[in-house]
């Protein structure tokens, strides 16, 4: 196996539990029901031996070259006050930064019609630019553009962008995925169908030409959670029952070639962007605690909003802006500790190569430790 193939499985592993644990709320759906999001981990997991996020940092590697489109799919209004949250776009722009950084992708992100406006603002804060509305993605930067609310037009627009930009990936993620009987709900049972781009319709197409997708998500509403369909039904109190008319209950309904499943669903993104990070050697593929604050900070600015409490404060499913950035800290601290740059294993390894001396050292102790 590759050295670095096998440094992205051990550095996937530690990702996964550090960013499936549920300090609080876990998305949405989760807050309705007991903690679930290692049991939607663990189905998700099943019994495959890799990681959710070397799986998926793995093919993104394999999948994209230099200038290749790809399309991030994000937005989720929350009720009362409808507009996007904080789960979803920032986790959008940081893997769309790892994405151009590491891979040389021309990354666009969509969100509902309206809102790329302020997506855009929020944009820079990630360290990349955006490309102008017309015209071509230049490196360094990411692509903005909203995606209508309307099922016809969703469905032709659909077709345009994966017949047009002939993506080599599509990545959903926080994004409200219908039920088999095509209702979007959010974690609350609320038919979102008014305030939702079905931008399902983009990961069918994609599927259809064989493009790589990929669902992250914390609650089991998501694109990518229709792979675990079933469980999600089981786990959640919601799963079964969504309260609304149409009764099918809250689980996502459409599959994703791999599905992530994180405590927040920034932190899926953020868990790609690691392993990424150790695949290629490159710690700076993971974005910057700097970047952390300043997307949070910003993301308040522009009206973003904490779906625990509607307030645009920069806090993320119930959490203050603190607790990703620490996260982040936390997965650059492990990243730099596994890609050993100090040769620490070595020094580890060496200190203990000569079995017999390690324990005459430690038997001589007693007589030797007043000298
Ligand atoms: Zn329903």
């Amino acid at each position: 196996m590759n050295p670095n193939d096998e440094l992205g499985l051990l550095v996937g592993e530690v990702v996964d539990q550090l960013t499936t644990v549920q300090f609080y709320m876990g998305g949405g759906a989760a807050a309705y029901s007991k903690p679930a999001v290692r049991q939607l981990y663990e189905a998700a997991r099943r019994e495959d031996p890799e990681p959710l996020s070397y799986q998926a940092a793995r093919a993104l590697v394999d999948a994209i070259s230099e200038g290749d489109n790809v399309l991030i799919l994000t937005g989720l209004l929350s009720p009362p006050v409808l507009v996007p949250e904080t789960d979803g776009p920032i986790g959008a722009l940081t893997l769309a930064r790892s994405l151009a950084l590491g891979l040389g992708a021309k990354v666009t992100v969509l969100i509902e019609d309206g809102f790329e406006h302020s997506l855009t603002r929020l944009a820079p804060s990630s360290g990349l630019t955006p490309a102008p509305s017309s015209g071509a993605i230049r490196p360094q930067q990411i692509a903005v553009a909203g995606f209508p609310l309307d099922e016809k037009a969703a469905s032709s627009e659909a077709e345009r962008l994966i017949e047009k930009m002939q993506p080599k990936a599509v990545i959903a993620i926080e994004k409200l995925d219908c039920n088999t009987n095509g209702v979007f709900h959010n974690g609350g049972g609320i038919d979102m169908g008014a305030v939702t781009a079905p931008m399902n319709r983009i990961v069918d197409r994609a599927r259809t030409a064989g493009v790589l997708t990929i669902g992250i998500g914390d609650g089991g509403n998501e694109i990518g959670l229709g792979n675990i369909e079933t469980s999600v039904r089981q786990i959640l109190a919601m799963g079964m029952n969504c309260g609304c008319p149409c009764g099918g209950g809250i689980a996502a309904s459409t599959p994703t070639d791999l599905t992530i499943v994180a405590a927040v669903a920034n932190w899926g993104a953020y868990a790609i962007e690691t392993v990424m990070a150790a695949l290629l050697g490159r710690p700076e593929l993971l974005h910057s605690e700097a970047i952390s604050r300043r997307l949070h900070d910003e993301a308040a600015r522009c009206g973003y909003i904490d779906p625990a409490s509607c307030q645009s404060d920069g806090f993320v499913d119930g959490l203050p802006p603190e607790m990703s950035t620490l996260l982040v800290k936390q997965l650059h601290i492990m990243l730099a500790a596994q890609m050993n740059p100090n040769g620490r294993r070595e020094i580890f390894r060496s200190l203990m190569a000569d079995r017999a001396t390690v324990q005459a050292q430690v038997d001589s102790w007693p007589e030797t430790r007043h000298q």
